[in-house]
């Protein structure tokens, strides 16, 4: 085995399992000791503050001067006593990373040698981190670049690694928003807004509406020594090279099996580094792919959710290194193996406690979650394009449609027994005036949905978008993605839809038409219309591409394709009307992504190129020349009959080794002229499609010769750890 190699997986192998600390004490008692929420509230604050803060911590409205000032002391005196010296605005800027710039406390004082420790209402309520590399779309391009955090108070401040972290939204000098709080909190006021008008036609004590989020993230783990000697992990988080092992994950033996011990003990202690921080982490288990693990919290309200699942990343990459682990985010760490996904559980819940999506007792309940199901199908079969853009990244290209993940044309999944009462709706709702008699049967018939939909089986692992009970599934979000412009998207969606709804009924309601006749009458028309969204079948079926083309969805197999829908009009007019995005914050948005595809498989093809030459084709010809030499001996002491026999078979070896690497310097020079003719593209839209259409298909090719080659070397001289010594951690 090659010096290097050896090296590393020795390494990786003397990491012994941790014991488990057993200190015996209740999560229930540090759950959320590193928040400043309102249990810290109550005690840092004067009482009418409190009261103020809680009372308006879900509205928009600007914060008084003096409540700032109160708030921001008060968080100071809570995080110095935990020991917190730095205090930080937190956001989620363009990139899908979070950003923070630190300032200390600490305020030497020129004057007096009275130094102080300082954080007023002012450092609380805005910051100017500047930051002026993170991506803008060309909204910053100005001199005037700079930027702007101001504090969401809406999302609890935390302390992490002794800085006071305060959620903040990243806006421009000219107020555009440069990240994906900004437009979300906009969406969320609007959902509040529409949804509440559309429940009071059901239930007046119904006065606010918001959207809750449960994720479930995928991820992967790799021993670090191993990490280090694969420099296309290090550098792409992925592997672009590399062979299936003889035992990948066919036996579904990983697939909720037994945790290994070390592990194990990564995940208690990120586990216990969340609940400090009131993320309600619940569930985890071992996923299909060896190596391949999953984490799912408790759902929460949709804006905190997604700073926890930011978060979460953050400390689970953390805590990983710490157990000598690297943490793999990447839709597709290893090729042939499942990819990682994370479902976004998206509801909306009311003040009243209801769930908007749950069945309820009565009849009357159940057309109140039917017009939000309803609404929800027609809001995803008129926007379809716009979440599958959503989702588009360079590492979700290797999910989406590639017949293991959700496929990419996007439609909706809702069970036999909810595509039974739609039917019925559809069957009996009259376009004439109804008789009291037809409109009691079919409120009966309404009154009948289960309140739990028992069938179990019904579940369908292979739609992007799924009805489970009481919650919509978004499965096709990636893994490594924010769930901001997917819960963007949806809230979207789903807020223009129930307007629209409204208005309609509104109209008819004005005429002296009867209410629930009105409601059914225009749900069954939503149903007739959205039938092509609704799929109950084998999503990875063949037979399920044409069947969709039929229809008319569409099937956008990579991003920048998919993209597309970012600024097509029917997606301007969506957000400009409802004021969730500008023309030019969705074209900057466009751009950034368009951006981040091209440069994400620049590098991966520019460290496969550095692979093939520095490590592979080295590789191969040392090997090579031993069966040269190998052969030339044979000849020197084989009689010619014996050495006919025997020199075809080595023969044959060598010019396998020969044919390949031949075809891998072909391509990697073609590749890297590929990338030339890139460099003269200036338009990222451009580029990127360049990048998928012209450089993309040559990482396929060379990896397929380099895998071969991977079978043919010596072990023994194979500079990088191979799949089967990555996977498997014991
Ligand atoms: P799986 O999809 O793995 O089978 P479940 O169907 O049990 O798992 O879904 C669990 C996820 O759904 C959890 O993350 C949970 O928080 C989330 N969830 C449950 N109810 C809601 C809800 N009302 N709103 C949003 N998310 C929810
Ligand atoms: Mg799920």
């Amino acid at each position: 085995m090659s010096n290097r190699r050896l090296i590393a997986i020795k390494e990786a192998l003397s990491h012994l399992p941790m014991e488990n600390s057993s200190e015996n004490v209740k999560v229930s008692d540090y759950f959320g000791i590193n928040v400043f929420n309102n249990r810290a509230m109550q005690e840092y604050l004067p009482d009418d503050v409190y009261k103020n803060i809680s009372e308006n911590i879900d509205k928009t409205d600007r914060i008084d001067k003096r409540i700032a000032d109160q708030v921001a002391s008060a968080m100071r005196a809570w995080a110095i006593s935990k020991g917190a010296t730095h205090y930080t605005h937190w956001f989620l800027p363009l990139n899908g990373a979070t950003a923070e710039k630190h300032d200390s406390f600490f305020s030497p004082s020129s004057s007096d040698n009275r130094n102080i420790e300082q954080f007023d209402g002012g450092n609380l309520v805005q910051q100017e981190p500047d930051a002026s590399s993170l991506p803008s779309g060309g909204l910053r391009n100005t001199f005037e670049a700079r930027g702007y955090s101001a504090w969401d108070p809406s999302s609890p401040a935390f302390i992490l690694d002794n800085t006071l972290c305060i959620p903040t939204i990243f806006v421009s000098y000219t107020g555009h928003a440069l990240d994906f709080k900004t437009p979300l909190l906009k969406t969320l006021s609007l959902i509040d807004k529409v949804a509440t008008d559309v429940c009071q036609l059901f239930d007046r004590s119904i006065t606010r509406v918001y959207p809750t989020l449960g994720w479930e993230q995928e991820y992967f783990l790799v021993d670090e020594a191993l990490y280090h000697a694969r420099p296309d992990l290090v550098m792409t988080g992925r592997t672009i090279l590399g062979h299936g092992p003889a035992k990948g994950q066919q036996l579904e033996d990983h697939y909720f099996g037994a945790i290994a011990p070390r592990v194990k003990s990564f995940m208690n202690e990120f586990e216990k580094e969340s609940w400090k921080l009131g993320i309600p982490v619940k569930t985890r288990h071992n996923e299909v792919a060896p190596n391949q693990f999953e984490l799912a919290p408790v759902y929460e309200e949709a804006n905190i959710a997604i700073d926890h699942n930011q978060l979460v990343m953050v400390i689970m990459d953390k805590i990983a290194r710490k157990h000598k682990f690297r943490i793999l985010f990447h839709e597709k760490p290893f090729a042939g193996l499942n990819g990682s996904g994370k479902h976004n559980n998206w509801s909306l819940a009311t003040n009243t406690g209801k769930n908007l999506l749950s069945p309820g007792h009565t009849p009357k309940t159940n057309l109140l979650f039917l017009t939000f199901f309803v609404n929800f199908i027609k809001a995803v079969h008129d926007h379809a394009d716009l979440l599958r853009a959503a989702i588009a990244s360079a590492g979700n290209d290797h999910r989406l449609g590639a017949n293991e993940a959700p496929p990419a044309i996007i439609s909706i999944f809702i069970g036999s027994q909810l595509t039974k009462v739609l039917d019925e709706i559809e069957k009996k709702v009259k376009d004439r005036k109804m008789t009291p008699d037809e409109k009691t049967e079919l409120k009966l018939n309404i009154g009948k949905i289960p309140r739990i939909i028992l069938d179990n089986t019904d579940r369908n692992r292979t739609s992007p978008l799924a009805f489970t009970g009481n919650k919509f599934e978004f499965r096709a979000v990636g893994s490594a993605a924010n769930c901001g412009p997917a819960m963007i998207a949806l809230n979207t969606i789903i807020a223009n839809q129930l307007i629209k709804f409204k208005n309609t009924v509104d109209k008819a309601l004005d005429k002296g038409e009867d209410k629930d006749e009105t409601i059914f009458k225009i749900l069954r028309d939503y149903i007739e219309k959205s039938r092509p969204i609704l799929f109950e079948g084998n999503g990875y079926s063949e037979e399920w591409v044409k069947e969709a083309e039929k229809r008319g969805l569409s099937n956008f197999k990579n991003t920048p394709d998919a993209l597309s829908a970012f600024v097509s009009d029917s997606t301007m007019d969506l957000f400009s009307k409802n004021k969730i995005l500008t023309k030019k914050e969705l074209e900057a948005r466009w751009e950034i992504r368009h951006e981040n595809y091209a440069k994400v498989i620049q590098i991966e093809s520019r460290v496969l190129a550095d692979l093939a030459g520095n490590h592979i084709i080295p590789t191969a010809i040392r090997y090579q020349n031993i069966l040269v030499d190998n052969v030339k001996g044979l000849k020197e002491i084989l009689s010619d009959e014996q050495f006919e026999k025997q020199a075809d078979v080595q023969k044959h070896i060598i010019g396998k080794i020969s044919e390949h690497i031949t075809e891998i310097r072909k391509d990697v020079r073609e590749m890297i002229g590929k990338r030339k003719e890139a460099n003269t593209l200036e338009k990222a839209e451009m580029l990127s499609q360049f990048y998928c259409n012209e450089v993309k298909p040559y990482l396929d090719r060379i990896r397929y010769h380099i895998d071969k080659l991977e079978l043919l070397v010596d072990d023994e001289m194979w500079t990088l750890p191979k799949y089967r010594e990555m996977l498997f951690i014991k």
